[in-house]
């Protein structure tokens, strides 16, 4: 259910309105957009007497939504969410006019391989830094990440460069940890239905780039966003990652066509991977040209100073020289699409 509130309506009015929600029992969230706010309810499992709502005052209409997802939907924001991700270098923006560049390691290796590969691409101008120091891996036997002491090597790579972390959390435990030394917890696509974890990441105080799973569907996709919506965190970038085919020829079969159809439905940004997406270092550079032509919102690339060395997704990962290269062609594409990347 949606309150639509008039376009001169005050803060109070909304506040009301949202205070009276909650007495039925129900949870507000009022989302502004830039003509009028709008006041998705949740929590209701039947049909609310809306009688009440739509007589106070600053409303326009109370209009049901019949899609799953709600607050993800653009019926409740007609216009894109830009997401705000506050680093040490100032404000990244996500999403409108804005691509994001997110660069680094698979995993947090050392921090020798951490400052090497983030001096790299700190020259290239990029702002967004990533590396997985809980690796969530398919053996137990592999490489599991180097836990706190990694988030640590990521915290003074942030420290040293100014830039914002990006890194995963792979149960409540981490969430705390990535919470206190990073900028933008990742849930990664193994944990995309992870009802618990979704719901934690939405009490969390950082923005979320939530990965498709790898054989979710576009509706599992918006309604795992929405369960980090629900609890109050509005910042998610949603994250297409490749899904499961039979096509044999690469690691994950990179949807490029989600990316206009959540573009239709929500109003949260998307961003590709185009490594774990293709699986292969040669498919990196045309799938990224690709997905910044289709329209995503950003792109997170795995880049590494010694791919044949690397602990995890070696083959799948790029050199910083790589990169550059990448970025150059890539912002030609969206100056085209009249997009700024940063
Ligand atoms: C990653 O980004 O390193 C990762 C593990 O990705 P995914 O969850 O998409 O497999
Ligand atoms: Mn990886």
């Amino acid at each position: 259910m949606l309150v639509v509130m008039q376009e001169n309506a005050t803060e109070e009015q909304v506040r009301a309105v949202c205070e009276r929600i909650e007495a039925l029992g129900l949870k507000a969230h009022a989302i502004p957009g830039s003509g009028r706010t709008a006041i998705g309810i949740t929590g209701n499992s039947g049909a609310v007497d809306l009688g009440v709502l739509e007589s106070m005052t600053g409303v326009i209409e109370c209009i049901p939504v019949t899609k799953p997802y709600k607050l993800v939907s653009r019926d409740v924001k007609e216009e894109d969410t830009v997401v705000r991700i506050p680093t040490p270098s100032g404000e990244v923006l996500v999403g409108g006019e804005h691509i994001a560049m997110v660069a680094g390691p698979c995993a947090v290796e050392t921090e020798e391989q951490c400052f090497s590969i983030a001096s790299q691409l700190k020259a290239t101008g990029i702002r967004l830094f990533r590396g997985g120091a809980y690796k969530p891996r398919t053996s137990p036997y592999s490489f599991q990440g180097l836990g706190l002491s990694g988030l640590k090597i990521l915290s003074m790579v942030r420290k040293q460069y100014g830039f914002g972390i990006v890194t995963e959390a792979i149960d409540n435990e981490s969430l705390d940890l990535v919470e206190e030394y990073a900028d933008v917890i990742q849930i990664g696509a193994r944990n995309m239905q992870n009802f618990s974890l979704l719901k934690r990441a939405g009490r969390a105080k950082l923005p979320v780039l939530l990965k498709r799973g790898m054989s979710a569907t576009l509706d599992e996709f918006l309604m795992a966003a929405e369960y980090v919506l629900s609890e109050g965190n509005y910042n998610v970038m949603l994250c297409e990652r490749g899904v499961r085919t039979f096509s044999d020829f690469s690691r994950n079969t990179l949807d490029l066509a989600v990316v206009p159809a959540v573009k239709k439905r929500s109003h949260l940004p998307i961003l590709v991977d185009p490594s774990h997406g293709t699986g292969k270092r040669h498919k990196v550079l045309p799938l990224s040209r690709a997905a910044v032509a289709v329209g995503a919102d950003g792109l997170l690339v795995e880049v590494h100073h010694q791919p044949e060395k690397a602990l995890s997704d070696g083959i799948q990962s790029i050199v910083p020289e790589e990169f550059a290269e990448l970025l150059t062609e890539v912002r030609q594409i969206s100056s085209v699409l009249h997009r700024k990347l940063n």
